[in-house]
């Protein structure tokens, strides 16, 4: 096997830790291939001002890309961002020490310094460190190799040095340290860091055992989608169930987090009130990371529009820690969706612009007129955004279509006349779709369908269900064994029922029955065969049918409140299985009704949760209701037969 080259800086400091990352490989063989860097060759320019990104590895990058050497070895706070193309890290090795030290003459600490005492400083972070805590000192630029910077003290030339703890350390100059300083350094201060040219798998996987990235959390910049918690992607979801920690902004659906991990951040709030500075919420994305676990950042919408996530990314990407975004659904998509507009239409709109109102105000100059414009966070400056584009010459006539909630069960839509923008009173949130594409908007009919789930596509409902539980299940203590409740079949009438019983009754080695084909699909989703189908999901109906099938018992697993004509068969055995409780919407606690068309209730106790809840059923909505029961039961809280549509006896 030939030596693997690797390039390194010439100065002692830098062979010293190339040598200490190939000590740590000892099966492999190594020859260092020593490189001067920009850094090195220009030894005048004062890093106070700033260098390149890459004055300290520039040569050594390019000795790999070009194959002259098959690994560096950088300080890892030398490393540029990004990363160089072509290249990536092998490895980060564990931090010897992050913290600056002062090195001085009689080793007198920062406070025994006299006024006016000259010291030596490399970077201009440390100079505005120390000037906070000694703003009486001199400080000069100093550059070279420790050992030139150590000597320029005891030449005299300067009385003292603030220089990284780990360099000393790996030089064997720990002696020289007067006291360590309680300075903020640069996040990867004592790492050292390993690069090789992309597509060396054979580097990755020696260098692999000493990379202390393996011990690192990953951060994931998840899109929550506009509010409801139905339009995050699947991706997202499943990353949410899989982190240990969930930063989160203020979330229009807190349903979003249901069986997520306990470890919740919420970034919209700090003590109650004000939301989290981005450098709070960078820092703490951060240290979780670096405890180990791995992090969800939810934000609303699309995290990668008018969100933060650049200065995540650039802030962990510094730092080393790995970063992925899942797209989301963002509010100008949301809110052309339900409003039925297409943002690009050919011969309409050749483009579309997502812009902030914050910027209406500034000199920039608006983008083609002939393309559809989105404003976000734009409630509270509606007038001067219509001001603004009136006075770059669009019509006054252009539609702009005002969505709020976009995604959410309190959605409303508004368009107006740009020239009557300001007039809206709509608050936010808000977006504001402006531009020729908006013209034939509508707002499709809504019917809020009430119930755990929607099962299927409801023919029946000429309109968009928007579904709001307002109920939830969960199931009954103490169950009886199988032994216990044993029958020739088991007649199963709803999704909650399989759910309940296949969770307890695993062994069960009946005939299942299903009511209906929507439960029979349900329980085959939950790999269990059915035998049996009734053709009518209703439970009259079903009592005909399963007295045709004559078996001697029949168990029926149901909820506690559950009855109906099933429960009067002499071989039927109810099995009170769950119980329905009435919740509190997630997404707001009281859907306005104002934009709906009707309400759809999908068993008795959805009536009752709703009427807890609103206490009547205005009189401009419809009411469709599933079976019988359900239809009785909006009787009994005084809906008027002439407004109940009764699903069950629909052709
Ligand atoms: N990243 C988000 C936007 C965050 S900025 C996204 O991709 O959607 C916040 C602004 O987004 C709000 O001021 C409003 O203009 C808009 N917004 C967010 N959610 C919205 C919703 N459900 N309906 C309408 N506008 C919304």
């Amino acid at each position: 096997m030939s030596a693997l080259r690797v390039a390194t800086r010439k100065s002692p400091l830098a062979l010293i830790q190339a040598r200490e990352v190939m000590d740590r490989l000892p099966g492999a063989i190594f020859e260092t291939l020593p490189l001067d860097s920009p850094g090195d060759r220009d030894k005048e320019r004062s890093l106070l001002a700033g260098a390149p990104e890459d004055f300290f590895t520039r040569d050594l990058d390019l000795a790999l890309l070009e194959g002259r050497a098959d690994a560096a070895v950088h300080s890892a706070k030398d490393l540029p961002y990004p990363l160089p193309e072509g290249l990536v890290l092998a490895a980060l090795t564990d931090c010897l020490d992050s913290r600056d030290a002062l090195a001085s003459r009689d080793k007198r600490k920062l406070d025994e310094l006299p006024a006016g005492a000259k010291v030596g400083v490399s970077s201009a972070s440390r100079r505005k460190e120390i000037g906070a805590l000694r703003p009486d000192l001199e400080f000069v630029s100093i550059r070279g190799t420790i050992g030139e910077r150590l000597s320029k003290i005891d030449d005299g030339e300067i009385d003292a040095l603030v220089v990284a703890a780990c360099a000393l350390k790996r030089l064997g100059l720990e002696n020289r340290i007067a006291e360590p300083l309680p300075f903020q350094t640069h996040p990867l201060q004592g790492h050292l860091a390993v690069m090789v040219k992309r597509g060396r798998p054979e580097l990755l996987a020696l260098f692999a055992p000493i990379d202390a990235r393996r011990k690192f959390g990953r951060v994931f910049l998840l899109g929550a989608g506009p509010g409801s918690g139905d339009l995050i992607t699947l991706r997202a979801k499943k990353i949410l169930g899989m982190c240990d920690a969930v930063v989160h902004d203020a979330l229009l659906d807190q349903a979003l987090l249901d069986g997520v991990t306990d470890e919740l951040f919420d970034a919209g709030k700090r003590a109650g009130s004000h939301s989290m500075k981005q450098g709070e919420i960078c820092a703490l994305l951060y240290l979780l990371a670096s405890e180990g676990k791995n992090v969800a950042r939810l934000q609303g919408g699309d995290p990668s529009i008018f969100g933060r996530s650049a200065e995540e990314i650039r802030y962990l990407g510094e730092r080393l820690v790995p970063v992925e975004i899942v797209p989301g659904v963002t509010a100008a998509t949301a809110a052309a969706a339900d409003t039925l507009v297409s943002l690009t239409q050919r011969g309409v709109s050749p483009g579309a612009t997502f812009l902030t109102a914050h910027s209406a105000s500034e000199g920039e100059s608006i983008p083609l007129k002939a393309s559809t414009l989105v404003y976000y966070m734009g409630a509270n400056r509606l007038a001067s955004l219509s001001e603004r584009l009136l006075s770059e010459g669009w019509a006054q006539e252009t539609p702009c279509l005002l969505v709020r909630n976009a995604g959410l069960p309190d959605e409303s839509a508004e368009k107006r006349a740009l020239e009557d923008l300001g007039a809206s009173l709509l608050p936010s949130p808000l977006v504001v779709t402006v531009g020729k594409a908006v013209r034939d908007y509508r707002t499709p009919p809504r019917v809020l369908y009430t119930g755990i789930e929607v099962t299927h596509i409801h023919r029946e409902v000429p309109a968009k269900l928007v579904h709001v539980p307002f109920i939830s299940v969960r199931a009954l203590p103490n169950r009886p064994p199988w032994g216990e409740v044993r029958a020739d079949a088991v007649f199963i009438a709803s999704r909650s029922a399989a759910r309940f019983f296949f969770a307890r009754y695993l062994e069960c080695d009946a005939d299942i029955l299903a009511m209906g084909a929507e439960t029979a699909r349900a329980i085959a989703s939950l790999g269990r065969a059915v035998n049996h189908v009734s053709p009518f999901p209703e439970s009259e109906a079903a009592a005909e049918w399963l007295k045709s099938l004559s078996y001697a018992s029949v168990l029926y697993p149901c909820s506690s409140l559950s009855d109906n004509a099933l429960h009067r068969l002499p071989n039927v055995r109810a099995l009170r299985l769950y119980e329905t409780v009435p919740t509190v919407p997630t997404v707001q606690p009281k859907p306005d009704l104002g934009g709906y068309d009707g309400v759809f209730f999908s068993s008795p106790s959805t009536v009752r949760a709703f009427f807890a809840h609103y206490g009547e059923l205005p009189p401009h909505l419809a009411a469709w209701a599933q079976g019988k029961h359900t239809a009785n039961e909006l009787a009994k809280n005084g809906v008027e037969d002439g407004r109940i549509i009764d699903v069950s006896t629909l052709p």
